[in-house]
């Protein structure tokens, strides 16, 4: 009998996951399929540069574990809300790389918001030395403005089905009072409903007065 040994393929989901939507399981679950990936790995992030006001780590932490449980190929890390200061993902690029050593291939999911956002950096090169981009149709934001060849194969565009769905929408909506069904897995929804998530606005909120310095933020601040 022989033994074909073949490279282990990590995806790695980043995001703020303020909260998890159905939109961030059909792009990691539509990136797992396409590229044949062994797991994908949702790595909630903690304190974002971009962002002013996040809801407490370990509220997106639980909802990201809520709506991936079923999945046997989905995981959570919490190498980012773990750590101190803002999150750079090309630090979290080289701990995993750390971690698991030259085993796994890496691939960076990203939707074409924060695909083209990366991109526009000074230098993603060092990025896409780290990581395989995939880059995921969303509605609202074109692909096409990408050059794919200057990035070298380096960066894949898949088409996934278009959700117009946003962790900001969401938010918007319960602070609203109107429904959440179907946009966030049951779990996700019960949980945001129990403890009272998101109903003024950012409630669990820390406020961040992060400013990026070094890391692999280089530029577009
Ligand atoms: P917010 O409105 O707070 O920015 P979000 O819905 O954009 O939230 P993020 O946590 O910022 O969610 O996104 C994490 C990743 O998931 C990003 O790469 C983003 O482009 C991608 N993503 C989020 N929603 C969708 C969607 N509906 N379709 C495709 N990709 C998505
Ligand atoms: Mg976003």
């Amino acid at each position: 009998m022989t033994h074909e040994s073949r490279r282990r393929r990590l995806g790695i989901m980043g995001g703020t996951f303020d909260p998890v939507h159905i939109g961030h399981l059909v792009c990691a679950e539509e990136a797992r399929w396409q590229f044949s990936l062994d797991e994908v790995v949702f790595i909630p992030a903690g304190n974002p540069w971009q962002k002013r006001e996040v809801t407490a780590a370990e509220d997106r932490y639980l909802l990201t574990m809520l709506a991936t449980a079923g999945n046997p190929h989905f995981s959570v890390s919490r190498i980012e809300i773990d750590r101190q200061g803002p999150t750079y993902t090309l630090e979290t690029l080289r701990t995993l790389r750390q971690f698991h050593g030259d085993g796994p291939e890496l691939f960076f999911i990203t939707g074409a918001d924060a695909v083209l956002e990366i991109l526009t950096w000074k230098d993603p090169d060092a990025l896409l030395e780290a990581a395989t981009f995939i880059a995921a149709t969303r509605p609202g934001y074109d692909l096409g403005k990408l050059d794919l060849g200057r990035f070298g194969g380096r960066v894949s565009v898949i088409e996934i089905p278009a959700l117009a769905i946003s962790s900001t929408d969401i938010r918007r909506r319960v602070r609203e009072g109107r429904p959440i069904h179907y946009l966030v897995p049951p779990q996700v929804d019960a949980c945001i409903a129990e403890r009272g998530l998101y109903r003024e606005g950012l409630p669990g909120a820390v406020s961040l007065a992060v400013s990026p310095q070094g890391g692999a933020r280089t530029g577009a601040e």
